[in-house]
């Protein structure tokens, strides 16, 4: 019902009386009505009975008395007026409506109708009909009203008959309602006294109790479970208060104990978090966040349509410093190297480490000048690696090579960009170490091409496509003393390759152990038509790679090859380059010593190329240093070249190690390496490789020339 009252809401009950106190209030109320209500409706009851007890009486008295009255004046027949008369007498009764006299054969004699009934009854309206046959004598209701119906005279001569009809629903009514207004202040002072009394006791009873709710719901809200309620006395709400106390304390031990828990977790995630995506010793993003960052910027940029460009730098001769000053100089020259490299960006560049002595740069956001920008990158970081860094008490000299590739070349995809930059990086490497290199298509091109030789190198080991060329080696008095054996491929798919080429090739693929037993079996088995040659000494040099001194069955090999081929070791000698030994110095050093122990002499090949540490050279057990053809090469117009070559025969006298010159291409160069003492020369200036078959004409040739004549 209330629904349908103007601006009634549903929520409006619940929430008056969703609190205890209203609820008692409202409960108060609701009793003290029903108990006021209730005791009006018996009081009710009782002024009825009381009443209609009072009216029938009075009734009794009123109807007895008449009819004793009319007796004389009934028994006079002639006295009409005076019976219309003696009627008259009840006008002082206010609720006798009228009065009906009969005869004692039951005709109406006389009647009275009160003046208030004339007046109100409607003109023509006839008196209600009573059949006395159903009337008893008495006082009694009958159709709402009451009705006195008395004999007059005696019950043995009755005269006539008395009939007053007096109202009884109406005054009763009106005193019924008398007694409600009379009661009712009575009834709405109680109601208020009630429910002040009941507020006041709500207040005093509950307000703890609304306390600790509010206090509870403070605590919901805020999630402050140090927070704790007074409460004194012993009742049931301070003793809930303390439960509610004790259940917090709970609680908080709990939520403290959660929080270590939480706290653990995340700390542990972090850690995770970190070790999947960062480098535990330089602190940089890794290859995995790098790949992520790439991925996600090369999307970007290729939405865009702007570039962005990567820098892949590898450390020139990172391995050698290990090796030589241990693994925490290493360490501490990465973490060193990632600082320096890292001021060197600006905000917003990645610098991740990939692995080992690998880095890359990731230079994002670029809108034009892109290679300028990256060539900028490179040659800061180049630069910044060029000066010396301290390890402790040790100045170490490294440096770096750097690729760059940008995304629009790399088509936007992470891994060509990477490897495009790969590319570039080992491009740089090639030309001479710290520097860097542009990836070009060209590059991709040449690096098809080593796929090409990788794929046909298999083929050609099993054909034996390959021959081997000697080159003469001069000693100081004029004469070949000794010959290094050069691979040759004369590929039937693709022609001459030249070692240089293939030979990188090969040991990345992984065949070059089998090309250098082939070579050396042909060697070998070349041996005895070389030692025909001429009758004059000869040492007959062979190229090795790194993986061979890596290879655990190779000086097994070339014990069975002495044994098979039945040659004496000391007419041989190995070359090794500087970078073979250096990547693996402690097998080179075994492997070294084995190969002496057999009779082999050793050359390291290429030397001063390679960032060699000198202090190696004190540790390997060898018999001559090559210097690389590189210084030979630029030594008239390069004075700088002169003093290394000038060092580098200087020490090698000092460490009573013979020298050997390559790439002596003209008689200056002859003649200034003599002077500073070098033991043996080689280079074109002689002669150039050729065939075993041409060997006998080329050295006869050479004995006969005029660049004999050294002295
Ligand atoms: P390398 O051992 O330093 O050999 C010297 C290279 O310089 C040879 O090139 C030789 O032909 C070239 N050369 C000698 N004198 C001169 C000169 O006066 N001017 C110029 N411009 N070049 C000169 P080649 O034969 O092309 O060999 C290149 C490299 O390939 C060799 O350098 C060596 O590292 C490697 N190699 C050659 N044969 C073998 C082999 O059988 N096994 C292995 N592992 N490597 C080999
Ligand atoms: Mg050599
Ligand atoms: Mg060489």
């Amino acid at each position: 019902m209330l629904a349908f009252l103007p601006g009634f809401r549903p929520g409006l009950v619940h929430s008056m009386f969703s609190s205890i106190s209203s609820r008692i209030i409202a409960a108060t109320i609701v009793l003290v009505v029903i108990c006021s209500g209730s005791f009006l409706l018996l009081s009710m009851k009782e002024h009825e009975a009381i009443y209609k007890d009072t009216v029938i009486g009075h009734l009794e008295a009123l109807s007895g008395n008449l009819a004793e009255d009319l007796v004389p004046i009934l028994g006079d027949e002639d006295a009409p007026l005076e019976l219309a008369t003696k009627l008259l007498d009840l006008e002082v009764y206010e609720h006798v409506k009228y009065a009906l006299v009969f005869d004692d054969k039951g005709q109406l004699v006389q009647r009275y109708l009160a003046p208030a009934f004339m007046r109100e009854a409607h003109p023509g309206q006839k008196l209600p009909s009573f059949d006395l046959d159903d009337v008893s004598p008495g006082v009694q209701i009958i159709k709402g009203e009451l009705v006195a119906y008395r004999p007059i005279g005696d019950l043995a001569y009755t005269l006539g008959y008395l009939l007053i009809v007096n109202e009884y629903q109406e005054p009763l009514g009106q005193s019924n309602m008398a007694l409600v207004v009379s009661s009712l202040p009575i009834a709405l002072s109680i109601l208020v006294v009630m429910i002040a009394l009941t507020v006041t006791l709500n207040w005093h009873l509950l307000s703890p109790l609304t306390q600790l709710a509010r206090f509870t719901n403070s605590i919901d809200s805020s999630s402050n479970y140090h927070l704790r309620v007074e409460c004194q006395g012993d009742d049931e709400v301070s003793n809930l208060g303390k439960n509610i106390n004790a259940m917090l304390s709970r609680i908080e031990a709990q939520s403290d104990k959660n929080q270590e828990y939480t706290d653990a977790l995340e700390q542990q995630q972090r850690a995770l978090k970190k070790l999947a995506n960062y480098d535990t010793l330089t602190n940089l993003p890794n290859r995995k966040f790098l790949m992520e960052a790439l991925r996600i910027d090369l999307a970007r940029s290729k939405r865009k349509q702007t570039n962005l460009m990567i820098l892949f730098l590898d450390l020139d001769n990172f391995k050698g410093i290990n090796d030589s000053l241990g693994h925490e100089a290493g360490d501490a020259l990465l973490i060193r190297v990632s600082k320096l490299i890292t001021k060197q960006l600006r905000e917003g560049d990645v610098l991740a480490r990939l692995g080992g002595d690998e880095f890359l740069v990731l230079l994002n956001d670029i809108e034009d000048q892109v290679v300028s920008l990256g060539i900028k990158v490179a040659e800061r970081i180049i630069s910044v690696l060029e000066d010396p860094i301290m390890l402790g008490e040790w100045e170490v000299q490294t440096g770096v090579s750097i690729g760059i590739a940008d995304a629009i070349s790399s088509d936007y995809d992470p891994e060509t960009i990477i490897r495009n930059a790969d590319m570039a990086m080992y491009q740089a490497k090639e030309s001479g170490r710290n520097t860097y290199a542009l990836f070009q298509q060209e590059l991709q091109a040449q690096t098809m091409r080593k796929m090409v030789i990788a794929n046909s190198l298999g083929k050609a080991i099993q054909d034996s496509e390959f021959c081997v060329n000697y080159h003469v080696k001069v000693g100081l008095n004029g004469r070949v003393n000794g010959l290094e054996a050069l691979i040759r491929w004369p590929s039937s798919a693709h022609g001459m390759i030249s070692p240089a080429e293939f030979i990188p090739v090969a040991e990345h693929s992984g065949k070059i152990t089998a090309i250098s037993r082939w070579v050396l079996q042909r060697v070998f088995s070349d041996s005895a038509e070389i030692f025909a040659i001429t009758s004059e000494p000869l040492v007959v040099s062979i190229n090795l790679s790194a993986y061979d001194i890596k290879d655990p069955n190779f000086i097994e090999f070339i014990r069975d090859q002495i044994v098979m081929h039945k040659v004496s070791a000391s007419n041989f000698e190995f070359e090794i380059t500087e970078s073979a030994y250096l990547d693996n110095f402690d097998e080179a050093i075994e492997f070294i010593r084995q190969l002496r122990e057999m009779g082999f002499s050793i050359a390291l090949d290429d030397f001063g190329t390679g960032y060699s540490s000198l202090s190696y050279l004190t540790q390997l057990a060898i018999d001559t240093l090559k210097v690389d053809q590189k210084f030979v090469r630029v030594m008239e117009q390069s004075p700088r070249d002169r003093m290394i070559i000038e060092a580098i025969i200087s020490l090698a006298h000092r460490l009573e190690l013979n020298v050997c010159a390559e790439g002596v291409e003209t008689a200056q160069q002859m003649d200034f390496l003599a002077e500073q003492g070098v033991h043996q020369l080689q280079g074109y200036y002689f002669s150039k490789p050729c065939p075993l078959d041409d060997m006998a004409n080329c050295i006869m040739d050479l004995h006969r020339s005029r660049k004999l004549a050294i002295h």
